[in-house]
């Protein structure tokens, strides 16, 4: 990741990650966790010496519009539940190096602005100075970072 990137190149992964997120199966936030529990009767295993304690049980917990929740997951429905989880971490992957290479483009689009010396015709690094200071005092350019 520490070489730069052409346009190209970008443009190219930023398609393959699209392709790939729009073929992630069923997905659902949260993590799976385990637990054993201890029940009410006196006289069960789970209080005994050692205790043998009920479970697992299997939980997910997620948080979703700043609630955090957690539903118990039935063991039939682990596998299921896992491959949907993994399907989430897959997207958060995706997305978390398409917002990546989004802004190594910009850095990129600024880079050849700059490399570029398309600048105010007839003005040098005075005029950069002066429109930097006072962005809005330039005339000549009325349009900044225009496409
Ligand atoms: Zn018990």
């Amino acid at each position: 990741m520490s070489q730069s990137k052409s346009y190209d190149q970008i443009e190219r992964r930023i398609g393959q990650i699209k392709a790939e997120i729009s073929k992630l199966g069923p997905l659902r936030p949260g993590t799976l966790s385990q637990q054993y529990n201890v029940c009410g009767r006196p006289d069960c295993c789970c209080k005994g010496d050692p205790p043998r304690k009920h479970g697992p049980y299997y939980k997910i917990t997620y948080s979703w519009r700043r609630r955090s929740t957690s539903e118990f997951v039935r063991e039939v429905d682990i596998a299921r539940v896992r491959a949907q989880l993994d399907s989430y971490q897959r997207l958060r992957a995706l997305v978390d190096e398409w917002l990546g290479l989004g802004l190594e483009r910009t850095r990129l689009e600024r880079e050849e602005r700059k490399n570029s010396g398309r600048k105010a015709p007839g003005k040098g690094a005075s005029a950069r100075k002066f429109k930097a200071t006072h962005p809005g005092d330039v005339p000549s350019r009325p349009r900044r970072g225009r496409r």
